[in-house]
């Protein structure tokens, strides 16, 4: 959106507003639903070089910004801040099986579960794996998605987490009008040639793999799945430590197979986020919240893996952690990209309201990115908007998936 122009919206979600715990007023109420989302009745927004810089009601709009764009209702562009969009070859051997009643070690047994994931991956060429990325996150731009997140977690050796972090680099590249933020995710299990020697994989993580990708310049942010099955506390505080002292950013996958104590951990060394969180407790919620350290939460894996455990959104909200949402667009456990599902999924499953849903996927998500210029409409943030022809913004989480009229606006 180079040239200067004026969007006005009957709906203007600017989620310009205060965080849910700082609010008065009953959970759902209209005044404290509208001041989430930061709502404009008849709202402007004028742009120019692809930045907005004024914002307001549309009858003291200045001049000079060209004809008026009219919307129903408008918002800035959606950010999805969890996937595993970086991976080659099919997984869905595996959801035959598991639909067909067959447990984990059982899909293991058959050749599946992540390392057919990790070995496709490794197999797979750069321009094929190239291809996939960006064909993938033009989905996401075509849903109105205008920053996403990539982690990488199937290479899992030096050279190919490198190799990986290269080609979303690459898709970056490719893409301008989406900002993407890498994650090197090398703590997503331990791969199978360290089986019998996990602390020497940990050791190659800490001491060859992290200080090489900060000093390319490959990734923003560090993350651990810290889990039964996967990473120790202890594993993880290793590399979570030794990524912070590299000056990267914080994740954590936390919680969501058993309670092991990653959340408190990721609190302790001030990560952005926590992700999952299905089995976290009210003193992990605290220690979020102290921390300012967001949640992450992930409706489409509970249905994808048909689980019957759910994180409880309302504590913490309660707490005063903020919510964001994502997809965690991943083969194995949750094979969808649709973020409006994932909001209306965040309403129905996690029993948050449309605003707080809305919030998730924009300045919650951006803030969680470290993107302060992404997820609100505000002067100096960047001009990417998705507009929805709708009655009303909060019909948005009614309709399951995409809903009607969606245009994104990415400049
Ligand atoms: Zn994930």
């Amino acid at each position: 959106m180079s040239v200067r122009r004026c969007l006005i919206a009957r709906d203007l979600l600017t989620m310009a507003g205060p965080i849910a715990s700082e609010l008065r007023g009953n959970i759902g109420d209209v005044g404290r639903e509208e001041a989430l989302i930061g709502l404009v009745r008849d709202g402007a927004v004028c742009v120019e070089a692809g930045r907005v810089v004024w914002v307001g009601p549309a009858v003291t709009c200045p001049d000079g910004f060209g004809q008026p764009e009219l919307f129903e209702v408008l918002m800035p562009a959606w950010v999805e801040c969890h996937t595993h969009a970086l991976f080659a070859g099919s997984r869905a051997p595996d959801f035959a099986r598991r639909n067909a009643g067959l447990g984990y070690a059982e899909i293991l047994e058959a050749g599946g579960g992540i390392s057919s994931t990790v070995r496709q991956t490794r197999e797979a060429s750069d321009e094929a794996l190239l291809a996939s990325l960006i064909a993938r996150l033009e989905r996401f731009a075509a849903q109105g998605v205008g920053a996403v997140e990539v982690k990488t977690g199937y290479g899992l050796d030096y050279d190919e987490e490198l190799r990986h972090l290269r080609i979303i680099r690459e898709a970056a590249r490719t893409l301008p009008q989406l900002r993407i933020v890498a994650t090197c995710l090398a703590a997503h299990v331990v791969p199978p040639e360290y089986r019998e020697r996990r602390a020497d994989y940990v050791t190659m993580v800490c001491d060859r793999l992290l200080p090489e990708v900060a000093r390319l310049g490959l990734a923003e942010q560090v993350d651990v799945f810290c889990d039964r099955g996967a990473f120790t506390v202890e594993e993880s505080r290793a590399i979570l430590t030794r990524a912070k002292a590299l000056g990267f950013a914080l994740r954590a996958h936390s919680e969501e197979l058993a309670h092991t104590g990653g959340t408190l951990l990721a609190a302790e060394l001030g990560a952005r986020s926590a992700d999952h969180l299905e089995h976290a407790r009210q003193e992990d919620f605290a220690a979020m919240a102290a921390a300012g350290t967001a949640a992450v939460l992930l409706p489409l894996v509970t249905i994808h893996l048909d689980l019957p455990d759910r994180p409880k959104a309302r504590a913490l909200i309660a707490a005063g952690v903020e919510v964001a949402l994502s997809t965690d667009y991943n083969p194995g456990s949750a094979n969808g990209d649709d973020l409006a599902l994932t909001v209306s999924l965040g309403c129905s499953m996690l029993k948050l309201t449309p605003a707080e849903a809305l919030r998730g996927v924009t300045r919650v998500a951006a803030e969680v990115l470290g993107l302060a210029d992404h997820g609100r409409i505000e002067v100096g943030a960047a001009a990417k908007f998705v507009a929805f022809d709708l009655p009303c913004w909060s019909d948005l989480p009614w309709h399951m998936g995409a809903a009607p009229g969606r245009l994104p606006l990415l400049g």
